[in-house]
Formats: C-alpha cells, sequence, structure tokens
C-alpha cells in the first residue's frame, strides 16, 4: 500500500448506495501543483484537481472519482461485474 491522503465526503457508492465517508487520493493537484501524499485528512476546494479512490465495505466495488475543481466529474465503479 502507498502513501495517501484521506478525504472524507458523504459521496455514496454507486452500485450499493452505500455510505462511504473516506476515500484516499490517487492523485491530486493544487492550482496544477501536485498534492504531496503525507497521509493527512484534506478537504477538495476548488483549486484541486486529480483522482480519489475507494473500496466499499458493503459490495466490494472499487470506485474511483475524477475529481474537477474540487467538484466529482464522475464516479466509476471498477469491478468485474
Ligand atoms: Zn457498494
Amino acid at each position: 500500500m502507498g502513501i495517501y491522503n484521506i478525504i472524507k465526503t458523504n459521496r455514496k457508492c454507486p452500485r450499493c448506495n452505500e455510505k462511504i465517508d473516506e476515500w484516499q487520493s490517487k492523485y491530486l493537484t493544487y492550482d496544477g501543483y501536485v498534492l504531496e501524499k503525507l497521509l493527512k485528512e484534506i478537504k477538495l476546494n476548488e483549486h484541486m484537481d486529480g483522482e480519489i479512490h475507494a473500496l466499499c465495505d458493503n459490495c466490494k466495488a472499487f470506485l474511483e472519482v475524477t475529481i474537477v475543481k474540487g467538484k466529482d466529474k464522475e464516479i466509476k465503479p471498477r469491478s468485474p461485474q
């Protein structure tokens, strides 16, 4: 497991609707500069772009969210089904 930052949100799993409150950063930039991964909790804001991910505890879907200007662009489940 690599190091990442922690993002707390109210996003829900698009497959089973389970609330997932802790996401991990895959990569995030702040005004175009790559944010260091320091296992810190960060809040997304309009300066940030990138991708975050999480594993749903309930249905085990691996989820990736594309972040554009601090907002979700798209949640895509990455599971074989
Ligand atoms: Zn789920």
